[in-house]
């Protein structure tokens, strides 16, 4: 059987777990779990590490969802480090997503090479467009401005910009160097993702998005489905404090389940071959792992039934207007 052949293709080593892959184009094999890293640090960089640690030697995460713009890149690398120099985890092993923020739209690889030099490794299995958006390039003496404002507090945007310029340069940067594995996108909607493929004659590897019940993305996941393109989860808990985990559906059947909420979370993602990427920073927590389950096709329709009618989003409700 030629796995490669079929990205949909999911392959349960041992049951579904931590070890279960979708292909992406190409034949990379990316597993469905993935660690959120969008971890706002403060005074609390041991608290990330430690949670890290734990995902990777505790927990059996394989696959870190990382990105240039949330700052944690370089306490990921120094882990990194710290671990393959203990021969206690193999690079060959470990699937690392970053991604290029829109204030590096027209030239992607100083943000690439900002994240692999964090980062401590020199090459990306995955390299994602964090999101369609060109903001005009300002210098401060700390790099670049991530979201230049103007007096309004709006994010200024370069008028000469287009998103798929970001694409095509993260695609000719796969092509002419071993830096990028596959190329990605996220915060796409079917438009977009239409137009991609119309002009470019390529599919992106995967489009990151935000979903969990309250926003079950039904449509743009049916889209990519038929288009070949990986879905992945971010927020999936409803980022800051979890609250999807406090909906009574959920705990319900979670209780019926004899799981915990967040393992019926993880399970209705999977069910629906979709990867996932939850956060903690709570190493206690991370070490518990996931309950796996069989969840029923009657449970995943309940939960994707909670936001069809009246989706509702956490992250960046103004960024999403865009796509919408
Ligand atoms: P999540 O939806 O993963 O939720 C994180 C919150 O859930 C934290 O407050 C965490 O608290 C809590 N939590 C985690 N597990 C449990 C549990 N078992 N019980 C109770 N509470 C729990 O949030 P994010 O918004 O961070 O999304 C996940 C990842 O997706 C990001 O980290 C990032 O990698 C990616 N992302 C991508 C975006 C994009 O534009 N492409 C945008 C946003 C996110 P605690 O830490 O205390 O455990």
């Amino acid at each position: 059987m030629n796995l490669s052949s079929d990205p949909f293709q999911v392959l349960m080593k041992g049951g579904v777990g931590f070890s279960s892959v979708a292909f992406l184009p190409g034949g990379v094999q990316i597993p469905l779990i993935g660690l959120g890293t969008a971890f706002k640090a403060g005074g609390r960089p041991e608290e990330f590490k430690r949670a890290l640690k734990a995902a990777l030697l505790d927990a059996d995460y394989r696959h870190i969802d990382a990105a240039w713009y949330y700052k944690t890149e370089s306490m990921i690398g120094e882990v990194l480090d710290d671990l393959f120099l203990k021969k206690k985890l193999d690079r060959r092993n470990l699937f690392i997503t970053s991604k290029v923020w829109p204030c590096f739209w027209n030239d992607p690889e100083i943000s690439l090479n900002h994240s692999l030099h964090d980062l401590r490794i020199d090459y990306l299995d995955l390299y994602i467009q964090h999101w369609p958006a060109c903001f005009a390039k300002v210098d401060d003496e700390f790099g670049r401005v991530a979201v230049p404002t103007d007096s309004r507090k709006n994010a200024v945007i370069d008028p000469s910009g287009d998103y798929l310029v970001t694409y095509r340069k993260l695609l000719d940067i796969k092509n002419s160097t071993g830096k990028i594995k596959a190329v990605g996108v996220s915060n796409y909607s079917i438009p977009m993702l239409q137009r991609l493929m119309d002009e470019t004659g390529t599919i992106p590897a995967v489009n990151q998005v935000e979903l969990h019940p309250y926003l079950p993305q039904l449509e743009l996941a049916e889209f990519c489905k038929s288009n070949g393109i990986i879905v992945e989860a971010y927020s999936p808990l409803g980022s800051l404090g979890a609250p999807i985990l406090k909906i009574p559906l959920i705990k319900e059947m979670a209780a019926s389940y004899n799981v915990m909420p967040v393992d019926i979370i993880i399970n209705y993602l999977l069910k629906r071959e979709i990867v996932c990427l939850p956060r903690s920073s709570n190493a206690e927590r991370i070490k518990k792992g996931f309950t796996f389950i069989d969840l029923k096709d009657a449970d995943v329709e309940k939960i994707n039934n909670l936001g069809a009618k009246s989706p509702k989003r956490y992250i960046d409700k103004i960024w999403a207007y865009w796509n919408d």
